[in-house]
């Protein structure tokens, strides 16, 4: 087929479209109306909810195999497309997108998260944080992103004037963590994976700011624990195309703390700094084709996110030797927004 459609609309989708078209398809996007910037590198953009039957029909159709670049596409609208063109299995989709069903899931597979427990009343979360200790950390289950709908619980006492959302939750230890780095791995429909080199990922504000390698000795030490882990749910699942699992890196191993059944922010590196970016080994898994090359092809590689008004001074990396500016075309900018990225690759220590 020649033909790929992407459900979502957002920068992901749009850095996907790019190698998608240098090996010859063109993209039909679907997404609920929105700032879809892919809709600017697709052949075609679908605008319509996640429940419109009819929309989603025409979108299969027209499409030859079908995947995904946002992780909470509703699991029934991607059941409802024809499964002979989807061929990564919806159960990834439906397991990541609830904190406690991911968690149990890489429990199963030998994993290890922190210490974890639902929470739906002020009664499950007072018996959470006095079997788990504080501090910890109470998320909603589902939708949360980039830090939102996180609530940090320093004190069993911040309990009492805490007011719970209406949501389902998870309350979960605090992790002291030496560094935070995330498995990327690329699986083709026949089980062959690949892995990028793990970067060490730094948050601000809940929000990744940076992925830089070399990682720490740390994050070195203890990647290849964290690839047995990832393999094991990539092939649980049947994986097709890439996937990424967030750790911490303790003194004592890694500690699970999320997956995203997509290509992931942490992999950007990989368009200039990999011999086949994530976007492209991506498209490859879905379309059927061999997964290419993953090595980096500097000894140092940094990305880092744009985020809300640092936007207004993007021009600046454009004078700057080595720096290779994306911007995502989005219409507003808000704080805490991913507006684009730069990546720098140094072919030595000097130059970093
Ligand atoms: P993403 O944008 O990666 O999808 P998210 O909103 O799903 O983020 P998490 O990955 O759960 O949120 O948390 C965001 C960040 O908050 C983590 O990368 C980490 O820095 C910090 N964090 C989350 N959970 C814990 C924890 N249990 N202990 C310590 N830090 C944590
Ligand atoms: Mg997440
Ligand atoms: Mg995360």
């Amino acid at each position: 087929g020649s033909t790929i459609g992407i459900l979502g609309g957002g920068q992901l989708g749009r850095m996907m479209a790019v190698p998608a078209a240098q090996l010859g398809y063109r993209c039909i996007g679907f997404a609920p109306e929105g700032d879809n910037v892919a809709g600017d590198l697709c052949a075609d953009f679908i605008t319509a909810d996640w429940d419109d039957a009819a929309a989603l029909a025409e979108f299969a159709r027209r499409c030859d195999v079908i995947t995904w670049e946002f992780e909470n596409v509703p699991v029934a609208a991607v059941e409802q497309l024809p499964q002979a063109k989807v061929p990564c299995p919806p159960r990834a989709l439906e397991i990541a997108q609830d904190r406690l069903l991911e968690k149990n899931f890489v429990e199963e597979l030998g994993g290890r998260a922190a210490p974890f427990a639902a929470v739906d009343d002020a009664a499950d979360l007072r018996a959470a944080a006095a079997r788990i200790g504080t501090p910890g950390i109470l998320k909603t289950r589902r939708d949360g992103y980039d830090g939102k709908g996180q609530w940090r619980i320093e004190a069993a006492a911040d309990l009492d004037s805490l007011e719970l959302p209406g949501d389902s939750l998870i309350y979960e230890g605090f992790v002291r963590f030496e560094a935070e780095f995330s498995v990327i791995v690329a699986r083709a429909a026949d089980g062959a994976v690949r892995f990028y080199d793990s970067t060490h990922n730094e948050h601000r504000g809940g929000i990744l700011a940076r992925s830089a390698l070399p990682a720490p000795a740390i994050v070195g030490k203890q990647v290849e624990e964290a690839r047995d882990l990832a393999r094991k749910v990539a092939d649980a699942l049947g994986y097709v195309g890439v996937l990424t699992l967030e750790f911490f890196a303790c003194a004592d191993g890694p500690v699970f703390n999320e997956m995203a059944p997509r290509v992931h922010n942490s992999g950007h590196w990989t368009i200039e700094g990999a011999v086949t970016s994530q976007f492209a080994n991506h498209i490859r898994a879905v379309a059927g084709l061999p997964l290419g090359e993953t090595t980096p092809i500097a000894p140092r590689i940094a990305m880092d996110n744009i985020i809300g008004d640092a936007v207004e001074n993007a021009a600046d990396y454009l004078t700057e030797a080595g720096c290779h500016l994306h911007l995502y075309g989005k219409e507003d900018v808000r704080d805490g927004r991913k507006m684009g990225h730069v990546t720098r690759l140094f072919r030595n220590a000097e130059q970093a």
